[in-house]
């Protein structure tokens, strides 16, 4: 009856009620307060966000890696493969729609179009250089960590810098000179990579690597407990998150006046592939509608909304999962990669964000640019770190295809940290429906759970 699914789904209840309430408490507190609030009471007042973000955040770098190494190394090696397969197909087709439409939808509705620039202010310009040549070499160096542990804290990041205090006038560039900037973001790509590895090692090891394969499964097992509390305060969290986001816009019209439309441009992309092509490709390999497991991932989604964090909010991606039955071997594959590197929302508002300034600008777009944004969209995707605005970052590379500087990002960050909740939504709905679709597709040939990994199956 009505009240066992309100237990049942207690959880997931709370945490949307926490990002409603949050919004209206925020819009209630602005506008009562006349714009007293500075930035310290805003920092206060998300603290405990904060905090539920930091919880998060602590899970992800051991449960990434002891999943990613249980799940290969526990699978046979052809099987892995199949999975892999699989998975790398349904991420790259997700994500070339998504660019598509993206880009469609932004010469259709041609937003940039007559509208204003942002007067950029000179002191705000960047003195260093980057290609999307060189970004290209920073998304393969990343892949090959030259350290494990530089890997769990930071980031390369290469660009060719101008001097500081240049006094002599027409200085070439041969003063100019490679710095390699290690930017302090997990470099979750590499540490994947390194997984990977390890984890088709442990198998061909065979019972020689047993005890390893033992500790990261128990290891995987015991981050899906902790996750398990944590998943709790995850209404609160979520509430004060969104409640300080609310108080920290400057201007609600002068948002919606420069950048509505190109808002709205982003907004029906994410809209309509998240519930148009994605439904499409699930329909087409599972004969089913994916409706009703989009609202069993309703505390994923809004969880990914309150953080704007793929990487964040993977604990719960898998832990939900579990709990609606995919096997927890695909699961522990596809969700911790999915996060990493296939993000269909960021590589759709890459590709309209980039044609955008392009039209702001007045730049013409020939069939040749328009393809190159296609590409370089997908990279920036995949090269993008789950953090928050992380597409903000990587979009260096797009504007540089359509013949931009990269200050000319300027032009829409005011709107970035919004349309960010919802690219992450839609990037996280993307990984876990691909988990079920490829749980669908593997489900004859995976067989029975070892013993060791029905516990970690049963985590509630
Ligand atoms: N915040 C996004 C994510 O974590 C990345 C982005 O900035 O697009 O998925």
């Amino acid at each position: 009856g009505a009240r066992t699914f309100l237990y049942r789904n207690m959880l997931t209840i709370l945490t949307v009620a926490g990002v409603v309430g949050g919004t209206v408490t925020g819009i209630v507190i602005r506008a009562t307060s006349g714009g007293h609030w500075s930035k310290r009471d805003v920092m206060y007042l998300a603290f405990p966000g904060e905090i539920f973000l930091r919880m998060l955040k602590c899970l992800i770098i051991p449960l990434l890696m002891s999943s990613v190494i249980q799940a290969i190394g526990s699978l046979d090696l052809s099987l892995s493969k199949k999975i892999a397969i699989r998975s790398i197909l349904y991420y790259a087709t997700t994500t070339v729609f998504a660019v598509v439409l993206g880009i469609v939808l932004v010469l259709t509705i041609r937003p940039g179009v007559g509208a204003t620039p942002w007067s950029g202010d000179e002191s705000e310009r960047v003195t260093r250089h980057v290609l999307t040549q060189d970004t290209l070499l920073d998304l393969i160096r990343n892949l090959f960590p030259p350290n494990i542990v530089q890997a769990c804290v930071s980031q390369s990041q290469t660009f060719l810098i101008e001097p500081k205090n240049v006094t002599v006038k027409n200085m070439g560039h041969e003063y100019w000179k490679f710095e390699e900037h290690y930017e302090p973001t997990t470099n979750v790509l590499g540490l994947v990579v390194f997984s990977i590895t390890f984890g088709i090692t442990l198998g061909k090891m065979g019972e020689r690597a047993k005890i390893l394969l033992n500790f990261f499964t128990a290891l995987s097992e015991a981050m899906m407990i902790i996750t398990s509390w944590v998943i709790w305060i995850s209404p609160i969290g979520v509430f004060f998150l969104v409640a300080a986001k609310v108080l920290e816009i400057a201007s609600f019209a002068d948002l919606i006046g420069r950048l509505g439309l190109y808002f709205l441009t982003v907004m029906t992309g994410l809209f309509l592939h998240g519930f148009g092509s994605l439904s499409i490709i699930y329909f087409v390999a599972v004969r089913k509608l994916p409706f009703k497991t989009i609202i069993q991932l309703s505390q994923v989604l809004v969880t990914a909304f309150g953080t704007a964090s793929s990487s964040a909010t993977m604990p719960i991606s898998i832990q939900t999962m579990d709990r609606i039955g995919v096997d927890p071997r695909v699961t522990r594959f596809v969700i911790p990669i999915g996060a990493t590197i296939n993000m269909d929302g960021t590589a759709l508002y890459e590709a309209v964000a980039a044609i955008f300034i392009a039209q702001l600008k007045n730049i013409p777009l020939t069939f040749g640019k328009t393809v190159a944004v296609c590409v370089t969209a997908t990279a920036a995707s995949i090269g993008a770190a789950g953090i928050p605005q992380a597409g903000l970052v990587t979009m260096v590379m797009v504007l540089d295809t359509v013949g931009l500087p990269s200050e000319e990002v300027i032009n829409i960050i005011a709107v970035d940290w919004l349309l960010d909740r919802f690219r992450t939504t839609i990037n996280v709905m993307c990984d876990c429906l691909g988990a079920q679709l490829v749980n669908y597709l593997s489900v004859g040939e995976l067989g029975a759970l070892p013993e060791a990994e029905k516990i970690n199956a049963q985590q509630p």
